[in-house]
């Protein structure tokens, strides 16, 4: 077989730059010549500081020691997201990684849950979620028999540096520089090479696009056209700072929506990131500004930046002979952290299906059809949160709540209150837990469930609960703080 692509360009050095550059590098890195262009001038979004626990299967495919990496992003553990004001002003629920409570063949927990709660005796859904309420007590615990599942809060630009040393080990070279022009073969219409204001052409046969929100190559050079989401995700905006500490880390993000979107609270080892995310429609600059400055704690690191956004996605990943990775490829806003997985699955995809007999179009549109399906998928959750709620204190949420949604929500959404059925879709990034967590955290309950609980006693269904909680509580009791565990495990 002729070895077609062998040249590969990465436009961009921010964290999906870098991504793909490790994995290149590591997995394919004796069969590949890589390259990463990127402008000191320009710089890199600089947010993107949680995660989900899909990162450490990304992690231990490119053999990366956690340790090592916590300690170079100064990161702390992530059990899930508290969600402050979304379902009603004053209401909290965490969307937690773990699995709550344990059903059976036929049916999940909530079915037991709900004839529990029917009958007065059920606690509240999160005390059956380990990993919840591990949160709530602030401890935490990883190790060979605490099958845990946690994610990180990093710091975004020591991840970008830690990724680069990682590549630039297994021999990617790095080319400093502002791409001036993209130049396209006259014949075929495929990039050619990407030239630099400094007048020097880099040629290749795949190019990985991971310019940014501009998409310099996908969009600008290739025109392969966005797919516009803002009716579904209006929000447009995000006011970003950092903190200092002012207390131990916490174990979850914080969400916390106000009248025209919500802010995060991000904690890490040594300072916080915070961010306040609104639809410009429905707050001026200046408000979001002091509405900001009026809810963070500790002394300001930074001065607040501007981030601008388009949340939706580009007609498809792959045009041509490149592949948009990061912000270039779309962007649902960062509500549940979706951004760094959707980096990471796209490189295992193109790992996968890398060309090297050539580009086809089949191959092209294998890679297309099952990024788009994920990413819908995703869609369709985070537009949930906006639609489960009963906020009518703003004209924001108003149009939230009123708001048309994708069919396939639609579909989930009514089958949920129906029946209490959640549908696991194959792409679905997001299992049962999640979703069900969400909904019921956001007052939407079903009129109907599975009555296997109604072929349990009473006496047998409340101890089948009570011992479910024992086990949490005891397991938890006997973990270290998070902060004990960080100074022990990867502390600076
Ligand atoms: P960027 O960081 O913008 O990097 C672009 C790169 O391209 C830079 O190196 C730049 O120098 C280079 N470049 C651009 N133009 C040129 C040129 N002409 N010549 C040479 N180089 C060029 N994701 C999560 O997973 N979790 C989160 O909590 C999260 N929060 C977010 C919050 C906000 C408000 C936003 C906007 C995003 C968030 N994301 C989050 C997404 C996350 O930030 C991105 O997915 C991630 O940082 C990857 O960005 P990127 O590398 O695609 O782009």
């Amino acid at each position: 077989m002729e070895h077609r692509v062998r040249k590969v360009v990465i436009a961009g050095g921010g964290t999906a730059g870098w991504t793909v550059a490790a994995a290149l590098g590591k997995v394919l890195g004796t069969l590949l010549d890589v390259t990463l262009v990127e402008s000191d001038d320009i710089g890199t979004v600089g947010v993107g500081e949680a995660t989900i626990p899909t990162m450490r299967t990304f992690h231990h495919l490119l053999g990366i020691d956690e340790r090592d990496f916590m300690r170079e992003t100064n990161a702390t553990f992530k059990l899930g997201i508290a969600f402050e004001n979304w379902g009603e002003v004053g209401d909290r629920y965490i969307h937690s990684f773990g699995t709550v409570g344990r059903g059976n063949w036929m049916g999940d927990f909530q079915n037991l849950w709900l004839e529990a709660r029917e009958k007065g005796f059920a606690g509240e859904f999160g005390e059956y979620c380990f990993e919840l309420q591990a949160a709530e007590a602030g401890r935490f615990y990883t190790g060979e028999k605490a099958p845990t599942s946690y994610a990180f809060h990093l710091d975004a630009t020591a991840y970008g540096q830690f990724l680069r040393r990682f590549s630039e080990q297994y021999g990617v070279r790095r080319q400093e520089g502002k791409i001036a022009t993209v130049d396209l073969d006259g014949e075929s219409g495929d990039i050619a090479a990407l030239v630099l204001e400094s007048g020097e052409r880099i040629e290749g046969d795949l190019f990985i696009d991971c310019t940014g929100f501009r998409g310099l190559l996908i969009e600008d050079a290739l025109k392969t056209g966005y797919e516009d989401w803002t009716h579904w995700l209006p929000t447009d905006s995000a006011l970003a700072v950092q903190t200092q500490s002012v207390a131990e880390p916490l174990t979850y993000t914080r969400a916390m929506a106000h009248d025209a979107g919500w802010q995060w609270r991000i904690p890490l080892q040594h300072r916080v990131g915070n961010g306040l995310v609104f639809c410009s429609e429905y707050l001026s600059d200046d408000a979001a500004r002091d509405r900001l400055a009026g809810n963070i704690e500790g002394e300001q690191l930074t001065e607040p930046r501007m981030i601008r956004y388009r949340t939706g996605r580009r007609k498809s990943m792959w045009t041509r002979n490149c592949v948009a990775l990061g912000l270039s490829s779309g962007f649902i806003e960062p509500l549940e952290s979706t951004s760094i997985h959707l980096i990471q699955i796209g490189i295992t995809r193109l790992l996968k299906c890398f060309p090297f007999g050539g580009i086809s179009e089949p191959t092209r549109d294998h890679f297309n059809e099952l990024m788009i399906k994920e990413l819908e998928c995703i869609r369709d959750f985070i537009v949930l949160h906006y639609k489960a709620t009963e906020r009518d204190d703003s004209p924001f949420w108003q149009r939230c709540r009123d708001m048309a949604i994708p069919d396939s929500l639609a579909h989930r959404i009514e089958l949920f209150r129906q029946s209490a059925l959640v549908h696991p879709d194959p792409h679905d990034l997001f299992r049962v837990d999640s979703w069900l967590q969400v909904m019921m955290g956001q007052r939407m309950m079903p009129q109907a469930w599975h009555r296997m609980g109604a072929l349990m006693t009473d006496d047998q269904l409340r101890g089948t609960l009570v011992r479910m909680k024992e086990n949490i509580t005891r397991a938890v009791g006997q973990m270290p703080t998070h902060q004990a565990f960080i100074e022990r495990y990867c502390a600076n």
